[in-house]
């Protein structure tokens, strides 16, 4: 193949070359433009990311003929030679294989004399953290007290391993990681001189597995080009960098929400037979399910999701299907995992794992709920039942008193078949916005007469939800379609919301006529409750600690 990429062929000769780091491309150019260069930087950061390019870009920019300058020419023969590594003045030592103090003697020996034909020596010592204490104490002497015009650039991945003598002597950069997006845009930059055709996804993959190094991006970038040739698919890009596809991604959501978990086993163990890198498969499931979040929360996700990666509809359509609440625990038992897989000896078994506790992740309850409700449970339901209301007065003052509203129970019964007013307006504010068919479903028609349509909510998360504004009017203007006349709409927290209304049909039985025995429980004829009601209620307790904190039973 007659082109080959390279990290480098495309490695930058300017600072105007460079991607990221403009905050030390700045300090360094106005070291040089106001005369203050220091005898010492130390250059820290992860690899890939620019550190021996910029002390290069600048031991050019202190000696280039027509310098020192804030940009180097590139071109003069000073620029010539230190590009090319022919230069007497400026030298690069690799200090992993030079890590003895006889090697640091040389350099130091030779620091005296003047450069020869360049304004300054500079000495780049990469790896510097692997000298030798000994070596360092050999530098150290030469940093205290310094020649002029000799400077040096230490570059590490490892700062925390310099000795505190030599990092208080130098000017410190740390260099940071690159952004998908700057790796991205600058691979796009050489597949387009290259003539290589790739779209930008995988473009993005290529990135992704870059993580954050531009080095390790581009010789993806070879690999896959290596494989593919001019033209690369998407396909072919997957099987190379072993990623799963973006449609493995939406089947795999789609299995969650038919709650298939058979189906989700059969997913994961195909990827691993097919040599993707599970790792990867939970990475990217992770990004998923940060883009499915925005696309539940974002008034118009399309802003802040790339279209080019994801199907946005697709996302908005499968996010709808889940509460809030589920989509951020299942994202962190995914991070747990991946985590976990990373140290596991059995990392399937812990993707397994976590695929199958990402089937039963429900929405939270509201803490204070879950205290009401653990009260409920308590023997005495007479004491139980006190309690409850008055807190419940206090802290949302707008819960309806049930004696407030007349006839709930019929209308809501009406509600339930499939002709009902209720019923074409709950279809038809779903259709147009399917995050609906999870908030409607936490609700019941509380009362349906005239004028008014009152719905009461089981959780205030989801009360707060469908009050915004645009939500209220969505259901409002549905209604007044349906039935004809303007419709007022009342939201309320349902009094006493228990978690129970989620297990019953909705719209059954008031709180108000089950008042008290809320939770269900009947005490004994003792008054306290049966050992089958107490186990009931421990793993009811232990069930919504669980939903709340987002952990596992271990024991
Ligand atoms: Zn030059």
């Amino acid at each position: 193949m007659a082109y080959q990429v390279s990290a480098r062929k495309w490695r930058p000769q300017k600072f105007s070359e460079l991607v990221g780091q403009e905050h030390i491309v700045q300090t360094l150019t106005n070291a040089i433009e106001l005369d203050r260069v220091s005898h010492a930087y130390l250059f820290s950061g992860t690899r890939g990311v620019g550190k021996t390019t910029t002390a290069r870009i600048f031991a050019k920019a202190l000696n280039c003929e027509k310098g020192p300058a804030t940009e180097p020419c590139d071109a003069c023969v000073f620029c010539d030679e230190i590009r090319e590594g022919r230069s007497v003045d400026v030298q690069e030592i690799d200090g992993a294989s030079n890590t003895g103090v006889s090697e640091v003697r040389d350099i130091i020996d030779n620091v005296n004399y003047a450069a020869s034909a360049c304004a300054y020596k500079v000495y780049i010592i990469d790896e510097v953290h692997m000298l030798s204490r000994s070596a360092f104490n050999a530098l150290l002497k030469t940093l205290e007290e310094p020649p002029p015009k000799v400077v040096f650039i230490f570059a590490t991945t490892e700062q925390r391993k310099i000795p505190e003598t030599i990092l208080s002597r130098c000017q410190s950069f740390e260099f940071k990681p690159l952004s998908q997006k700057q790796i991205v845009e600058q691979l796009r930059v050489i597949c387009d001189q290259e003539k290589i055709q790739i779209d930008s996804r995988s473009l993005g993959e290529v990135a992704k597995i870059g993580a954050g190094s531009m080095r390790d991006a581009q010789s993806l970038l070879d690999q896959v080009i290596a494989y593919c040739g001019a033209e690369v698919s998407h396909g072919a890009v997957e099987s190379v960098l072993g990623v799963v596809g973006h449609s493995a991604l939406e089947t795999f959501v789609q299995h969650l929400i038919d709650k298939d978990a058979g189906a989700l086993l059969a997913l994961v163990a195909n990827a691993a037979e097919n040599g993707k890198d599970l790792n990867f498969f939970c990475r990217d499931l992770i990004e998923y399910f940060r883009d499915l979040l925005f696309a539940a929360v974002a008034k118009n996700p399309e802003t802040i999701l790339d279209g080019q990666i994801r199907d946005v509809e697709k996302l908005k359509q499968q996010a709808g299907q889940f509460h809030v609440d589920q989509l951020h625990q299942m994202f962190r038992v995914l991070s747990v995992a991946e985590m976990e897989m990373k140290r596991s000896s059995l990392p399937q078994a812990v993707f397994e794992m976590a695929a199958i506790r990402l089937t039963d992740a429900r929405p939270f309850r509201q803490i204070d709920e879950l205290i009401r409700k653990v009260g409920e449970m308590q023997p005495g339901p007479a004491q139980a039942t006190q309690a409850i209301p008055s807190d419940d007065s206090k802290k949302k003052p707008e819960t309806p008193r049930p004696a407030s509203v007349a006839a709930e129970a019929p209308v809501a019964e009406t509600a339930r078949s499939q002709e009902s007013p209720w019923e074409q307006i709950r279809m038809q504010v779903c259709e147009k916005k399917p995050p609906f068919q999870h908030y409607l479903s936490h609700c019941r028609v509380r009362a349906f007469e005239g004028d008014s349509l009152h719905l009461e909510f089981d959780d205030s998360f989801t009360l707060d939800l469908v009050k915004d504004e645009d939500k209220q009017s969505i259901i409002r203007e549905t209604a007044e379609a349906v039935c004809g006349r303007p419709i007022k709409l009342k939201l309320s927290l349902r009094p006493n919301g228990s978690a129970e209304a989620k297990t019953q049909e909705t719209g059954k039985t008031s709180a108000a006529e089950k008042a008290p025995t809320a939770s269900g429980i009947e005490p004994s004829a003792s008054g306290a409750p049966s050992k089958k009601q107490m186990s009931k209620t421990e793993s009811e307790i232990i069930q919504n600690a669980l939903d709340i904190f987002g952990g596992v039973v271990i024991r």
